[in-house]
């Protein structure tokens, strides 16, 4: 599959990458984290989460006793979109396939959701991480926790402290979720909605 993500020449950002960022960390991993595309460093490095908002991330999950090594980290586009400008719901259809088999392939428990990006392409809804923080939604056999984007915290200082409060819960829910199939973990708050995108 990464052989075949390296040689993509399905969208337009084919034409303007340096490398092709598949994902990294441990394909075992029950936790997933998801951003939205590569900026300058990772298309660079060919790498997620390197750069600035990768420092942060690395930050909140040893702040959390998790190392990066601990969960697998990928993004809705494996390619960076020029000036880092937000993706286009055309990239993003035409990626989207290579997510949901790094998804198949992984199976994790828990894919956290960083930013809108994120959280839209995996529940294929509208929503708004604003509103969506603090709940975890039951999709497709999975719990996704939507997370701020790191980078928003970056430039939003007022975002920084939710975040790491969000960090927390999400130790909470790993320590006392169940496997998606046992149900949700008590006490904490999920969408009313059985989503169908998967
Ligand atoms: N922002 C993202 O969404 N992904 C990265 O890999 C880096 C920054």
């Amino acid at each position: 599959m990464y052989a075949e993500m390296r040689e993509c020449a399905g969208c337009a950002l084919s034409k303007t990458r340096t490398n092709v960022v598949c994902g990294v960390g441990n394909e075992k991993s029950d936790i997933v984290f998801v951003g939205e595309a590569p900026g300058h460093y990772e298309d660079k490095q060919g790498e997620p989460f390197v750069g600035a908002a990768g420092k942060l991330l690395t930050e909140l999950l040893s702040g959390i006793g998790m190392k990066r090594e601990d969960v697998y980290i990928a993004n809705v586009l494996k390619c960076r979109p020029p000036g880092n400008r937000s993706p286009m719901p055309e990239e993003i259809e035409s990626c989207r396939p290579y997510l949901e088999r790094q998804l198949e392939l992984i199976k994790p428990r828990v894919i956290c959701t960083l930013g809108n990006f994120a959280l839209q392409a995996i529940t294929g809804k509208k929503m708004y991480i604003t509103k969506a923080r603090g709940t975890v939604i039951e999709a497709g056999g999975y719990s996704i926790f939507p997370l701020y984007h790191p980078a928003a915290a970056l430039h939003r200082g007022d975002m920084r402290k939710p975040l790491e409060e969000d960090f927390v819960k999400l130790k909470e829910f790993l320590e006392r979720a169940p496997m998606p199939e046992a149900g949700i973990a008590p006490g904490i708050k999920t969408s009313p909605e059985q989503l169908s995108f998967w």
